[in-house]
Parts: structure tokens; C-alpha cells; sequence
């Protein structure tokens, strides 16, 4: 064994020195990122370009230069010009708390394994179900992303509506009902859980691109028609694709009516919650069964954390157990084992993530979601009259957040070739690095699609992107 490699790499002092370099080097990208000093918000190579340098990297660079290069050379999510996936410019003292987690790295699964994380996850929980609306027998964790929370709700869901099918298995055909415009996470996870195609009911968006409500009867009955039990349904709060919110109201209550449990995947926009200007958007969370929302998004954490959040904490533990025992408890009770977290969360291991909301908390206080949701969202509005008053731009729908969607248009161009010039225009935008915005597919028609990710973002960043989208428009024409 080479005990002094061992003990180099472990030298706190060593630590200390790479540390404070460290930080000097992420404070200067820092500012330089927010105040624009860094021109491109990606440095955009190909895949196989930046393997190639990465690797020759490994095998050549200085290990000195190895931090450096990374900040000056990835995507910079910080940069007023950044409005591309949802992804939160994590917020300098999130990078903190992710520093100190990094190197206590408490494993969390059981209370022993993270007793201050544990009593921080506990109050953070608490404390959104609260703002959720939910009483007091509600109860929730943190978990590592959207995807895996949206997994975990229906898996609790199955076995609180379908009993037995932990042990047994599916031994009917179940089914979810979803909006056709759901991240596609909740299709996977359907698939995870052996529902197979049929078993995921896709109910279609009306012209407003929120889940059509009217149709619920009619699917319902004809899922029940081919003979299967559904046993949930899913609320957008909001899509993906276009940032526009389901009625959740209606949902909760078609789901009463039918017996069904009620998720919210509020991934993006649950944090709606925390906005006293778009409270409404959100309106009927409090009645859904289970939430999702994802501290890496709206709530400015670095990745990777997500809440979910049970309107009764103890359907939690039904999760990933049949046993009855927990459910019979009526209230809070010493057997309640809130702290033991694994029992509840897919992880065995996870991350201190809790440290991250529990810092923002402490440093900032509940108002600065508030106001990072509110003037994101208004921003969101602002872009999107903009693209409004000008003839050669088209939005997809009116936004009700901070994802626009739009496209150049030109009125002798048939639908075809303004797909191609839009894909187009994002490649081109892509390559330059000077914005990085997406594009998503609506019903066959291609749009810009960008999230207003950064509160520093200003109207005179928006003219730019309008500019430089036109003169594409004009180049590739
Ligand atoms: C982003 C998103 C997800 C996925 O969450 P991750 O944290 O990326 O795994 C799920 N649903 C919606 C609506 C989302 O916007």
C-alpha cells in the first residue's frame, strides 16, 4: 500500500490551500459570469471534440489547471444569457452548503448516519408542507431529483390503491392518467412499474395546452372498458414543454369522484407556492395526495435535490412496504420513524441535500423564493409581450411562467420549411455560445423554447436574443 499517497491526498493543509485558490477562482468566474465579463454562455464544442481534449487532459494537463479549466470552459448557467433548461443558478451559499456536505458526506439512510441533516430535513419538509397548505399530519422527504420523486408518488400510489401488489405483483392491468404534455418521466416510470402502454392513459391538451379536463370521463371509462383499474392521476404544475399549468383543482376532484390517488408533479413550478403574485397558478395543490417539487429548479439549489411532500405523511411509508402496522397508526407517535429516512426514500444512500434548503432558509429567509419565483415569472411575461408586438414572431401559447415558447415566422414559408429555419436558428445560436436557448416540438410545430432562468436577466438581454434570432432568420432565409 503507498501510504504516503494516502496521506497526501488527506493532508488538511493541502486542503486548506487548494481551498481558498478555489474559491478565489469560483468568485471571479462568479462575477465575471453574472456581470457578462465572460461573453459566451457555452463554450460549445462538439461531443467528440471535448472528449478528445478532456481525455488528452487526463493524460498531459497540470492537475493545477484542472478547476480553471473547467469553469472557464462548460455551460455557464449564471450568465444573464442563459435561458435554456430549467436547471436554478444555484444560489453562492447553496455552493457552500454543497461543500460541506461534499466533504462530511453523511450517508443519511439512517438517522445515525446524518443526525443534523436529518433534523434539517425534517423542519424543510415540514415547513413546505405548510406552505403547501397541508395540515398537520402531513409529512415528506428529500430525495434526489424530480424523476425519481415522480416514481417514488406512484409506487406509494399503487400500493395505497391497489393492496397487495407490493408482494404480488400487478396481477391486473393498472393504469395512470396523465396530461399527453407530462415530463417524460411519468411515462418512464409507468414503464418501471410494469403498466406497460395501455397503462398509461394519455388525456389530450386543449388549444391552452393544459390537460383537457372534459375528457377525463370519457377515458376513464374507456380504460375501465378494456379492463383496467386505474389507480392515479397526475397533475402538471406545470408541463415541461410549454410552462402551462393543469387545472388541479378539477383533477383533485375527478380524482375524488373515482377514487384515485392525486400527484402533483410541481418539479418546475410548485414552488408557486412560496409566490405571493402567482400563488394562484397553483391553485388546488393542497388538495392533491402527493407533490413533487424540485429545489434545483424554481428554489435556486444546486443539483440534486427534490421534496416530496404527503398530504398524510404516514401514506409514505407504504411505499416500499405492504405492511399495514404504519398505517394504522392514526397520528404522530414514537413508531412513526421519521428519521430512519431509507425506509421512505428510494436512496439507501443520498446526499445531505437538506443543507441546502435549511442554509437558504437561515441566510435568507422564506422571502427569497418569493422573490425569485415572482420575478422570474414576470420576466417570463415581460419576453413574452415583446415577441407579441413583433410580426415576425409567434409565441406557442401565452405563458403562465417563466418558459416562453415562439418561433420566427415568415408568411410565404410553408410549415416544413419554417421548422427547418427555426432548428436552424438554435444551431446557429448553439454554436456562437453568446445565448443558449432550446427548442421543443408542439404538435409538429418547432419553437425556440426558453426558461428565464436568471433574476439578473433584463430586458435589453431580451432584445438581444430577439435581435440575433431576426438576423438569423434573415441570414438563413
Ligand atoms: C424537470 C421536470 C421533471 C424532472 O425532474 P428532474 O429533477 O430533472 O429529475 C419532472 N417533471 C417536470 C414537470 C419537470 O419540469
Amino acid at each position: 500500500m503507498n501510504k504516503d499517497l494516502l496521506e497526501a491526498a488527506y493532508n488538511s493543509e493541502d486542503f486548506r490551500k487548494r481551498g481558498h485558490q478555489l474559491i478565489e477562482l469560483m468568485t471571479d468566474h462568479l462575477k465575471n459570469t453574472l456581470q457578462e465579463k465572460n461573453n459566451k454562455v457555452i463554450d460549445w464544442e462538439l461531443p467528440g471534440e471535448a472528449l478528445q481534449n478532456w481525455q488528452s487532459f487526463l493524460n498531459h494537463g497540470s492537475a493545477e489547471q484542472l478547476f480553471l479549466k473547467v469553469l472557464q470552459s462548460t455551460t455557464h448557467i449564471h450568465h444573464p444569457r442563459y435561458m435554456g433548461h430549467q436547471v436554478s443558478p444555484s444560489i453562492p451559499i447553496g455552493a457552500l452548503s454543497n461543500l460541506i456536505g461534499g466533504l462530511l458526506n453523511n450517508g443519511m439512510a439512517v438517522y445515525e448516519m446524518g443526525t443534523a441533516p436529518t433534523a434539517m430535513e425534517r423542519i424543510v419538509t415540514d415547513w413546505l408542507c405548510e406552505k403547501i397548505g397541508f395540515a398537520k399530519e402531513a409529512r415528506g422527504f428529500l430525495t434526489s431529483g424530480g424523476t425519481l420523486a415522480n416514481l417514488t408518488a406512484l409506487i406509494t400510489a399503487r400500493n395505497m390503491k391497489v393492496k397487495d401488489s407490493w408482494d404480488d405483483g400487478n396481477n391486473q392491468p393498472l393504469g395512470i392518467m396523465v396530461s399527453e404534455e407530462a415530463h417524460y418521466c411519468v411515462n418512464r416510470a409507468a414503464k418501471i412499474m410494469g403498466l406497460g402502454e395501455q397503462g398509461i392513459i394519455k388525456v389530450p391538451v386543449t388549444q391552452q395546452w393544459s390537460l383537457d379536463t372534459e375528457q377525463l370521463e370519457n377515458y376513464l371509462a374507456d380504460a375501465k372498458s378494456k379492463g383496467i383499474h386505474v389507480f392515479a392521476i397526475v397533475g402538471s404544475a406545470p408541463t415541461t414543454a410549454t410552462g402551462i399549468f393543469d387545472d388541479l383543482e378539477a383533477l383533485s376532484h375527478f380524482a375524488q369522484k373515482h377514487d384515485l390517488w392525486f400527484h402533483v408533479d410541481g418539479a418546475h413550478g410548485g414552488a408557486g407556492v412560496l409566490s405571493s403574485a402567482y400563488k394562484h397558478t397553483v391553485a388546488g395543490i393542497d388538495l392533491a395526495d402527493s407533490v413533487v417539487i424540485d429545489g434545483h429548479k424554481m428554489m435556486m439549489m444546486p443539483t440534486l435535490t427534490t421534496a416530496l411532500l404527503y398530504k398524510n405523511g404516514l401514506d409514505s411509508h407504504a411505499t416500499f412496504s405492504q405492511k399495514a402496522d404504519y398505517l394504522l397508526e392514526q397520528s404522530e407517535s414514537e413508531d412513526e420513524d421519521w428519521y430512519n429516512m431509507a425506509k421512505r426514500t428510494f436512496e439507501c444512500t443520498k446526499t445531505m441535500m437538506s443543507l441546502h434548503w435549511f442554509s437558504i432558509l437561515k441566510f435568507y429567509g422564506e422571502e427569497i423564493f418569493d422573490a425569485f419565483v415572482t420575478r422570474l415569472y414576470d420576466l417570463g411575461s415581460e419576453f413574452a409581450a415583446m415577441i407579441d408586438r413583433n410580426p415576425f414572431l409567434e409565441l406557442a401559447v401565452k405563458p403562465q411562467s417563466n418558459i416562453v415558447c415562439f418561433r420566427l415566422v415568415r408568411p410565404d414559408m410553408t410549415e416544413q420549411a419554417l421548422n427547418e429555419l427555426n432548428l436552424a436558428i438554435r444551431k446557429q445560436l448553439l454554436e456562437a455560445g453568446r445565448f443558449y436557448i432550446v427548442q421543443t416540438k408542439l404538435k409538429g410545430i418547432v419553437y425556440l423554447r426558453t426558461t428565464v432562468m436568471n433574476p439578473f436577466t433584463q430586458t435589453t438581454h431580451f432584445q438581444q436574443l430577439l435581435k440575433a434570432v431576426e438576423h438569423l432568420g434573415t441570414k438563413l432565409t
